[in-house]
């Protein structure tokens, strides 16, 4: 059957000749909710079709089968095995270069020592060259590697981070000694925390007058960072990005911190990396930025970054000089790509070009049937199914109110809540909107993201959509608890089926003074019951969904009229019925107990 590149539940419906409702069911059945009107594109109306034993394709187009790409997909490891040593011979780790991110809030100084590190190593090369920025970058300290990723912002971070890359090893977090912590330095520790990778604070800019250490220091205790000299053990060091000075320190720091790590990877097999940059170049096509992580890479390798295929054309570093190969720990910039991959997208080399197109074919597809069936990663409503499953469960929360006053207030209510089963869990607190970082956190860290007097922000919202991130809006701190309670206790919002009763003909409209029309009717299977739902159908279509508001007999009121009694019936808001409609009757059951 061909079927249109995009058309409603209802087209669908008619097209398989089935009833609407059984469209949107088998579509709910696959975590979608829609309605009659809805808008399906064919991708999403194949299945649907599929489930119907109905093969579709568009536009005389025959649907891409999966059969190429399952054989393919049996040549793609899951991401964890690709980065992990564990199949790895022992003797075929080699060390490698400690891959360093650099994040802090805005102005202080990130741009500016990522440059100043850079410049200092590699300024003797360049000579007047320009120098372009990547997206990442290697020097050499005491004769070792250290790999810079050089994305200012941490939203790449966090970008990568749900999608399941980490690629970092250590933390820099840039504080302007003039300033001190702010709002993004705070959000950076709790992004480098739930990353779980060691820290380095640079205190920079204490060249300026107005330098004043010790209240960075305090700062930084406050929000609990508690460097070595108060205490803690979080090594911190002074710099001076304009004026070049503390760079050297910094970098030893690093080597220091990535000593007891003992970072090792296998340069002896195919290649597997992560993208950290992607741009279109004139004349040069798509262009990355992969860091490899695993295994070496070489020109000429057949890859799969995501559902892009191909072969390495050309690898040049950071300074645009050509590349044979680029190791683990590395960063080298792929030329020649089909297309612009994501950041955060894995590259893997595969041993030729048709499996990665296989695979790349093969990750269409499951994109698609997933697109069907995506469901919300976290909600309060799955929450009571979940507890059945596992003994102690987490409920992650990220929290964005509209004052300081008011989180403590949230964090104060939530951490009162003691349930044997759940942990909830506060993974990251701000003021101000729900921005697309806090979503890119839920994601990384499967958790939904409360709204408490805040909006959500464009991006913010398309990137809930797109990664399934729920987003609970609230004004009141006693709704919030009062439903994670509910969610806790398994009585979130019960939900119900309706369950078929009975039908009725219509007769004749009657007049009633103060109501208007009720339908006279002859109940002529099961029964009508009061309060139940009511469907009307003309014909075969369903005209009106509505509430049976009330039954009388004989001037009377009753509850309930069964079968071959005649009855008026009372449609809450609807009068337009005709003679010989069908009134059918549902009663609500209760799904979950
Ligand atoms: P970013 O937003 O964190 O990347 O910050 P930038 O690197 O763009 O720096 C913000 C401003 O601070 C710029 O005007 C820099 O020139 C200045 N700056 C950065 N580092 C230093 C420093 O060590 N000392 C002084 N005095 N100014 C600095």
């Amino acid at each position: 059957m061909q079927l249109p590149p995009s058309l409603t539940v209802r087209e669908l419906a008619e097209s398989l000749t089935v009833s609407p409702v059984d469209v949107i069911k088998d579509l709910l059945k696959n975590g979608m909710v829609s309605n009659i009107n809805q808008e399906l594109d064919f991708e999403t109306a194949a299945i649907v079709a599929d489930n119907f034993g109905v093969n579709a394709v568009q536009g005389g187009a025959a649907v891409a089968t999966a059969a190429e790409g399952a054989n393919g997909a049996s040549a793609v490891k899951p991401k964890s095995e690709l980065f992990s040593l564990e199949t790895d011979d022992p003797g075929s780790l080699r060390p490698r270069p400690p891959v360093v991110a650099v994040m802090g809030h805005v102005d202080h100084g990130k741009t500016s020592i990522l440059d100043a590190i850079r410049e200092s190593k590699v300024a003797d090369k360049e000579a007047g060259g320009i120098t372009q920025r990547v997206g990442a970058y290697q020097v050499e300290k005491n004769g070792k590697p250290i790999t810079f990723i050089d994305t200012p912002g941490h939203e790449a971070f966090t970008a990568m981070r749900a999608r399941g890359a980490s690629i970092t090893d250590v933390a820099v977090l840039v504080v302007a000694a003039d300033d001190g912590v702010m709002p993004q330095t705070r959000e950076a520790i709790q992004h480098i925390k739930a990353a779980g990778v060691p820290l380095i604070v640079a205190l920079n800019k204490i060249d300026k007058d107005n330098a004043n250490p010790d209240r960075v220091k305090q700062g930084l205790a406050d929000v609990g960072v508690q460097v070595e000299e108060y205490g803690g053990d979080i090594p911190l060091v002074a710099v001076s990005a304009k004026e070049k000075r503390g760079l050297d320190d910094l970098l030893e720091m690093i080597l220091l911190v990535i000593e007891i790590a003992d970072l090792k990877a296998n340069p002896d097999k195919p290649a597997a990396g992560t993208i950290i940059d992607a741009h279109l170049e004139r004349g040069r096509g798509a262009v990355a930025t992969v860091l490899v992580q695993a295994g070496t890479l070489r020109v000429g390798d057949p890859f799969v970054i995501d559902t892009i295929n191909g072969r390495v054309r050309a690898l040049v570093n950071e300074d645009g000089e050509k590349m044979e190969s680029a190791g683990p720990g590395q960063p080298a910039v792929v030329t020649g790509l089909p297309d612009v991959p994501n950041a955060g997208d894995v590259l893997e080399v595969v041993d030729s070009e048709r499996t990665a197109r296989a695979i790349a074919a093969a990750r269409v597809e499951t994109r698609r049937k997933a697109q069907v069936a995506a469901a919300p990663k976290q909600r309060l409503e799955d929450l009571f199914d979940q507890l059945q499953e596992a003994d102690v469960k987490d409920l992650n929360l990220v929290l964005k109110a509209d004052s300081h006053g008011s989180l403590e207030a949230l964090k104060g209510s939530i951490t009162r809540i003691q349930d044997p089963k759940v942990r909830v869990r506060v993974i990251f607190e701000g003021v101000g909107n729900v921005g697309e970082s806090d979503v890119n956190l839920a994601a990384a860290s499967e958790a939904m993201v409360i709204a408490f007097s805040v909006k959500s922000d464009e991006r913010a919202l398309e990137a809930a959509e797109k990664q399934k991130i729920e987003i609970r809006n609230y004004d009141v701190v006693y709704n919030l608890t009062d439903d994670i309670d509910r969610a806790i206790k398994g009585m979130y919002e019960p939900t119900f089926k309706q369950v078929f009763e009975g039908k009725a003909e219509i007769k004749m409209p009657i007049k009633v003074p103060k109501i208007g029309l009720i339908a006279g009717s002859l109940v002529t299977e099961g029964r009508i019951s009061r309060g139940s739902v009511a469907k009307v159908f003309r014909g075969k279509e369903m005209v009106r969904e509505t509430k049976v508001e009330s039954l009388r007999r004989f001037k009377e009121d009753v509850r309930e009229v069964i079968e071959g009694l005649e009855c008026g019936i009372h449609l809450e808001d609807y009068q337009e019925f005709a003679e010989g409609d069908v009134v059918e009757s549902y009663v609500l059951e209760q799904e979950n107990p």
